[in-house]
């Protein structure tokens, strides 16, 4: 599909009507018709500069005009392969046709009552899936809320009022959000603290399972050893919850040896210490199952969600153990927009489509085809030192060859040159040297080999 906008309402914008239509129908295809970012992103991001302060940065800053499969069109007519479904949300796709038609009833309905006020059925169909879905088939309950912070502070909420304990451990490398709590909780000084603190207190970092740069433990011994940092430094009297994403997100798509996780929750479990899993990047299917925590057999205490779970609107969820979530006391959970109608309406068209679309089978086969393509890559280049993860969640960690030290320039180098080609890729880790690989489900087989071959075309544009 080819459109020109038309500017109307000054530079870098596009009249209602003349942008195209998102979904899947978009031409699946990568197409560069100016370089990237064009005159009318340029436009636009001259605009963003003197409205939006510098804090809130753009990775690639282009302006958007459609997504949908696995491509996001710009509005000089530009079409990028999509690996990075906005940070693992867009799993359904952008602008789902289920998506689209749910919250279009839904939007003309009611848009908002606030579900402490007076209540609806939407937010109620979104806990009792959220409750038969998650591992484990004892009884739970689950609480919504807006965002993947959100659900986090809730969860540690909780897990205090029902231990009456305070201290909570987190891992190296972890990542769970930017509010203050959150912030204490995330790893990573620069750029997610650095000049905010002070951090919330009585939080504790215990080293992770990290089987590329930790010697290569098993996941027993490096549970050994974090265990024994927890009773040492913290104690399991004082410690309410352990919180830990089973595999990392931010931090480095680092995927924990196997056993690590189990050992942890019986630890956990043994101690009287609520085990929280925080799949907000890992759930609804992303790794070839419906939650991370179902490759070990895991079952969270509670469980964080969000991202994935609403194909692009704002919803985020607690789901847990009936006698842990119903702790806290009665009005001391909520807030105004948590389990929003509309929000709940495309989770609920979300979920039907992990559940039954087709989509956890089809994370598993772009583990294989992606798996296959980093795999070559590492072949051809022993600067790509590890490929891991799982699912539609796999990473590259970029080293020097010689020494295996973080390469953090040529991950730049590589991510400015797939941006440049129209490809939309993503960095992260604590070290800054991991590429990561996180497709909508519904990207196609061939882009997704072509958004691989463009970063081994950046490889070999950029040599030792
Ligand atoms: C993104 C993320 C969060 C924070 O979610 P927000 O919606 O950005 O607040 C928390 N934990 C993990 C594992 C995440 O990936």
């Amino acid at each position: 599909m080819t459109f020109a906008p038309v500017l109307d309402q000054g530079p870098g914008t596009i009249p209602a009507g003349s942008a195209p239509v998102g979904g899947p129908d978009l031409p699946q295809e990568r197409r560069l018709v100016t370089e990237i970012p064009g005159p009318l992103s340029r436009e636009m991001l001259a605009r963003k500069a003197a409205a939006v302060p510098n804090g809130v940065g753009v990775t690639l800053p282009i302006a958007v005009v459609a997504a949908g499969g696995g491509v996001v069109v710009d509005v000089d007519g530009n079409s990028l392969i999509d690996l990075g479904s906005g940070i693992a949300v867009t799993g359904v796709g952008n602008a789902a046709p289920e998506v689209v038609a749910a919250v279009t009833e839904q939007v003309a309905r009611f848009t908002h009552t606030c579900f402490t006020i007076t209540a609806y059925d939407g937010y109620i169909r979104v806990a009792e899936a959220l409750n038969r879905l998650t591992p484990g088939d004892h009884e739970k309950r689950t609480a919504l809320f807006n965002s993947g912070a959100e659900a986090v502070e809730n969860a540690v909420k909780i897990a205090r009022a029902y231990t009456r304990k305070q201290a909570v451990v987190v891992f190296d490398h972890a990542y769970h959000g930017r509010t203050n709590l959150t912030m204490a909780m995330t790893a990573k000084s620069m750029p997610y603290k650095s000049g905010f603190g002070p951090f919330a207190s009585e939080v504790y970092r215990v080293p992770l399972s990290y089987p590329f740069r930790d010697g290569g433990l098993s996941g027993a011994e490096a549970a050994a050893a974090a265990i024994s940092q927890i009773e040492k430094q913290v104690g399991a009297s004082n410690l309410a919850a352990v919180v830990i994403e089973p595999i990392q997100g931010e931090g480095g798509f680092i995927e924990p040896a196997l056993g690590f996780l189990p050992a942890l929750a019986a630890w956990a479990k043994d101690n009287g210490v609520v085990f929280v899993a925080d799949e907000i990047q890992t759930g609804f299917s992303r790794t070839g199952h419906l939650f991370a925590s179902e490759h070990e057999g895991l079952v969270p205490d509670l469980i964080t969600t969000a991202k994935g779970i609403a194909g692009g609107l704002p919803l985020s969820a607690v789901t847990g153990r009936a006698e842990i979530m119903d702790a806290a006391h009665a009005g001391g959970l909520g807030g105004t927009y948590g389990g929003n109608p509309v929000a709940c309406a495309a989770a609920l068209a979300s979920i039907d489509l992990f559940e039954n679309g087709g989509l956890t089978e089809r994370a598993r086969e772009i583990d294989v085809v992606l798996r296959g393509a980093l795999d070559a890559l590492r072949a051809v280049d022993d600067r790509v030192g590890d490929v891991r993860g799982r699912g539609a969640m796999m990473a590259i960690e970029l080293v020097d060859p010689a020494t295996g030290a973080p390469d953090a320039a040529l991950t730049a180098r590589i991510a400015a040159f797939a941006h440049a080609n129209g490809v939309v890729l993503l960095t992260c880790g604590t070290y800054g040297n991991v590429i990561r690989f996180l497709p909508p489900l519904t990207i196609s087989d061939d882009l997704l080999r072509e958004g691989v071959r463009v970063v081994g075309e950046a490889l070999a544009a950029n040599p030792l």
